[in-house]
């Protein structure tokens, strides 16, 4: 199940993009390689609207076609738009986008053996009391990744010289997007957590960390 799944999110993203080849935004991202040691980070772009990064289960960095339109249009720099990079890089690393994978046929089964036994004690609601229990962990366990993709990325933004600054911006931008018509608005932003909560989070951790210096 995981397998075919991911063989599918795999094929349908490598028929829709191409490789990033923008110099401009090449630039901030070999920022983010050489803090990493690696040569250098392929970045795709995918052929949809909806401003969205992604991590796909093999590991490969999508920023969509909308995405980067902010950026040739200047409403974002090419260091927040490496701050998205650094955070789908930080879901890669992490871990979690095998886990996210198998937590889609993972989540059914939780479901029905919840539900086998809520349905013994409250008869008749059990099944829908077990759906709303395993959409709450689901959610939970996604909330705790996202936090840990910006932690990643707000290491690995100071790390490569760039600073946590674009990061911080890039949520304030996105929140304003989302306040506009629905064709601006950012996919990014519907799965994540609060935007306040996050750049509160990045504040927390940069000053745990000057705090360790
Ligand atoms: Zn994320």
């Amino acid at each position: 199940m995981f397998r075919l799944s991911a063989w599918r999110l795999n094929r349908t993203l490598k028929n829709q993009s191409s490789l990033l080849a923008d110099k401009q935004l090449l630039k901030p991202i070999q920022l983010l390689a050489n803090a990493l040691d690696l040569e250098s980070i392929s970045v795709n772009i995918y052929e949809i609207e909806p401003v969205n990064g992604l991590a796909a289960p093999d590991g490969k960095i999508f920023i969509t076609r909308g995405f980067y339109n902010k950026f040739t249009s200047g409403e974002v720099t090419g260091n927040e738009l490496a701050s998205v990079i650094a955070h789908e890089l930080g879901h890669v690393a992490l871990g979690h986008t095998r886990r996210r994978m198998i937590d889609f046929s993972g989540q059914n089964a939780l479901r029905m053996a919840l539900g086998s036994i809520l349905s013994r004690v409250l008869p008749g609601i059990g099944g829908i009391v077990a759906n709303v229990l395993s959409n709450l962990l689901m959610a939970r366990l996604s909330r705790a990744d996202e936090f840990e993709a910006d932690e990643y990325a707000s290491a690995l933004m100071i790390k490569s010289g760039i600073g946590v600054k674009p990061q911080i911006s890039m949520f304030e931008k996105l929140e304003k997007l989302s306040g506009n018509n629905g064709n601006l608005q950012p996919a990014w932003l519907l799965s994540h957590p609060k935007t306040n909560k996050r750049i509160e989070k990045i504040q927390e951790n940069v000053s745990k960390w000057d705090a360790n210096k």
